[in-house]
């Protein structure tokens, strides 16, 4: 593998720590070791998360192109579009944001509070959009990009979620590379990971780094899309063209990609019961946010499996948290009770 020959703009803080967690581990029956690898604290950038680890090698790029605007999309409370309004505040660019209407939702302040609180303040020009949840590439995103070049400005485009971008996966490709050498000065090895997943770069780039000492199969992925055949292809997608930019050296088999579709209902950015439950959980056991449209989801997951025996017994997990609990402020009519 070779992640080294690319460029890559520091964002974050660097090597995320992996804590422990055993009020969680002991609460979920003691058989299954559960660890955190905190993603969501990996930067003093807007409150940091997944988004920022792809980001680092795409910035070169984009300041290699001359562009002068970010130009990105993601629903109103996107965790992606806050993280390119950070990164664009960071290298004195302009930012243009489309901010679809992905979520149904009751609370009154939901486009107001959290992410788009956060990326209104750093200044960049976010506009909603009347369009549902895709995960794919959006005409509002192309009108975007014209706009910007018809006012005379020169845009860079960041697709949803920084997935479908030729260096989208590579971050991911890195996460793995620093996971082994904190199991190395750890003394320890991790026999699972689970990750959230919906637009793809995050889990394919894993499964790519971990593809590499072949555990690819181990990277566990939650759906959290609730479109799991579009999410599936766009692993699928990502996975292929991360593999041949860092010279895998062979072709990642199908079986390698693990995604499990039975958590994200009843729909993206809706959290189920049991969603609130695992969130609640996780807040109570270890004073972990997870939030309701994906780590939530992924949390209530990885305990369904451990209740479930699916991890064997003496199993070491590794759960990556990747941010996202900004979005919880959108929800205060669902936690008003706690
Ligand atoms: N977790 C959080 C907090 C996110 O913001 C995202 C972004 O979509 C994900 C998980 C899913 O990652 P990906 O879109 O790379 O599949």
């Amino acid at each position: 593998m070779n992640l080294e020959k690319f460029e890559r703009y520091p964002l974050t803080f660097g090597p995320t720590p992996i804590e422990h967690l055993p009020r969680m581990t002991e609460a979920l029956g003691g058989k299954v070791q559960i660890y955190a690898k905190r993603d969501d604290c990996n930067s003093g950038l807007a409150m940091g998360g997944n988004k920022l680890r792809k980001l680092e090698y795409i910035v070169p790029d984009a300041i290699a192109s001359n562009a002068d605007t970010l130009v990105s999309i993601g629903g109103v409370q996107s965790n992606h579009t806050r993280m390119v309004a950070a990164v664009a505040a960071k290298l004195g660019m302009k930012c243009r944001l489309v901010q679809e209407a992905w979520v149904p939702h009751e609370d009154a302040v939901y486009d107001r509070v959290g992410n788009i609180l956060m990326t209104r303040l750093m200044g960049a020009d976010s506009r909603l959009v009347d369009e549902g949840f895709d995960i794919g590439i959006r005409q509002s995103w192309e009108d975007a990009m014209q706009e910007v070049r018809d006012a005379g400005g020169k845009p860079y485009g960041i697709p949803a979620g920084a997935s479908v971008h030729k260096y989208g996966g590579l971050g991911y490709v890195g996460f793995a590379e620093e996971v082994r050498a904190q199991e190395a000065a750890m003394g320890i090895k991790f026999d699972y990971i689970v990750v959230c997943v919906v637009t793809g770069s995050t889990q394919a780039g894993m499964i790519v780094g971990f593809a590499a000492d072949d555990r690819a199969d181990k990277v566990i992925g939650i759906d959290a899309s609730a479109t799991p055949e579009q999410t599936r292809e766009q692993v699928r997608e990502i996975v292929d063209n991360t593999a041949e930019l860092v010279e895998l050296g062979r072709k990642v088999r199908d079986d390698e990609i693990v995604i499990l579709e039975d958590y994200a209902y009843p729909a993206y950015g809706v959290p189920s019961q049991e969603t609130n439950e695992a969130i609640r959980f996780a807040a109570r056991t270890e004073a972990m946010i997870t939030d309701p449209v994906y780590e939530g989801k992924s949390m209530q997951g990885m305990m369904d499996l451990v209740k479930k025996g699916y991890f064997p017994e003496g199993s070491k997990v590794l759960y990556a948290h990747l941010g996202g609990a900004p979005a919880l402020n959108g929800y205060s009519y669902t936690y008003r009770n706690g």
